[in-house]
Formats: structure tokens, sequence, C-alpha cells
């Protein structure tokens, strides 16, 4: 009970720093929007294809933990399997030489605007969300990746640090964490057989509030049977790992492929 009123006092004094800041943020953005205050608008030309960017880090998303279990199946628990799982990613990814981040190391609770801000603090990265489904069908078995059709834009340090200000893309569909969740998705099958529920789009917070390629992984269903035997088994869960860590291999490889051809291309232009 001791020290309780400093810390109570300190505890005020950041959230007033933090709401000050966030004042000073918003009066600024709302400054931008006076019609007169506006930048004249650039002209609109043809703009380049955009040249994907190749990826340095991984940041490994094991879902839920700490009080939120996610699914849960007798004493098996979905935050137990993301985070065994990611850490069999992590140290396949890690033996290939690639660097990695988790978002959470432990049976710890992080918000998912945390896990988002991390990835956004993460330079050159790509995000790996890992979950398990559940479903009121005790029938419904198999994988499934996810993408954001639109995600928020980079460059903003508005748009990074407050979600509600998040500008989403135009029409055009999110081609780099559309081709990330191809690339899983189909190693997901070739390695454990399961059902292939194939790819989706869906606005997930944790992928739609990251500025790098994204993709959530839906690794089986703990409301069914065969999918919740197939999961105790390690040997099973390394195979998710493996693929999840294939299909980030093949990816990266499309990118390398994509940028060496859009070099010649402009090569040739010039
Ligand atoms: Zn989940």
């Amino acid at each position: 009970m001791f020290g309780q009123r400093p810390r109570a006092r300190q505890t005020i004094g950041s959230i007033l720093a933090l709401a000050g800041l966030l004042l000073m943020i918003a009066s600024f953005v709302w400054m931008q929007r006076i019609p007169g205050r506006q930048r004249p608008v650039k002209p609109q030309i043809a703009q380049p294809q955009p040249t994907p960017k190749p990826f340095v880090v991984v940041v490994l998303d094991p879902g839920h933990g700490g009080q939120d279990s996610g699914a849960i199946c007798g004493g098996v628990l979905e935050k137990d399997l993301t985070l065994d799982v990611a850490r069999r990613i992590e140290r396949l990814l890690e033996a290939d030489g690639i660097a990695t981040v988790m978002t959470r190391v432990g049976d710890s609770y992080v918000s998912l605007a945390d896990r988002a801000a991390l990835a956004n603090r993460v330079r050159d990265s790509i995000l790996i969300s890992i979950h398990f489904n559940e479903d009121n069908r005790p029938v419904s078995t198999g994988v499934e990746t996810y993408y954001a059709a639109h995600q928020i834009t980079g460059g903003s340090f508005a748009a990074s640090w407050l979600p509600f200000l998040w500008r989403a893309l135009s029409e055009s569909p999110n081609f780099e964490s559309q081709s990330l969740a191809a690339f899983i998705q189909g190693a997901l099958v070739a390695r454990t057989r399961a059902l292939d529920r194939g790819t989706k789009a869906k606005q997930f917070f944790v992928i739609s509030n990251v500025t790098c390629p994204a993709v959530l992984v839906e690794g089986g269903f703990l409301t069914n049977k065969e999918d919740i035997s197939k999961l105790a088994s390690e040997d099973y869960r390394e195979e998710i790992a493996a693929a999840v860590s294939d299909g980030i291999l093949r990816y990266r490889d499309a990118v390398k492929q994509r940028q060496s051809t859009i070099a010649v291309t402009n090569a040739e232009q010039h």
C-alpha cells in the first residue's frame, strides 16, 4: 500500500502528458485541413510501377496471450499453440539467416494496437500473425491465410500512431500482402495436407494497421476433433512452422525476381 500516492500522481502525470501530445497532434492535423492552408496539389502524373521492397526482418505475432486465451478446447489454449508455432518459425528463419522480432515472448497480454505499433517501428519488415480457428460447426476444418485489402499508408507519423487517422490505400488490391498470403497458404497446404480454405481478404486490426506486408495465418480449428489431435503433435506443429517459413522464403525470392525485372525494364527505358 505504501507509495500508492506518488505512483497515482505519476500515472495522472503520464496520462496528462499523453493527452497533451495527442491534442497537439490532433490540432496539427486539423490545421493541415483548413482549406486556405492546404499546399497546392501537385499535378497528377503517371506514377512508375512501385518497386516491391525487400524485407530484412520478420515480425512474428503469436495471437492472444495472458488473460486473453483465444479459442479453447479442453486443456488446449490457442494462446499456447500460437506461441509454440511462432517460436518454431523464429528458430527456422534464424537458421536461414533471417532476423525476427516477436510481439510477445512469453504468456503475456499485448494489445492489438501495441502489436501493430511494434511492427510499424521495425523498418523493412513483414508481419506474420499466428492464430488458430474456432467455429460453431464442429465439421469446419483446414487452414486459411488472411491479408487486409487495405492497409494504412507508410511515411506518416500521425497515421502510424493514431489508428483513427488511418487512410486507406486506393482501391487497388494489396498486392504484396496478397502474394505473401498466397505463398504461405500454398506451402501450408503442401506440407500439412490440411483442407485448403484459401486466402481471404479481411480487415483484421493487426494486419490492416501496419504499413508492411502482413498476413494472418489460421492453422487449424480447435473446434474440430481431427484438427485438434493433429495440433497436439509436435511434428505437426513443426510442419506448420516449416510451411510458414517456406512461404516467407518463396515470397522473398519472388520480390527479388520482380525487383530485378523492374531494374532491367528501367535500364532498357533509359
Ligand atoms: Zn485467434
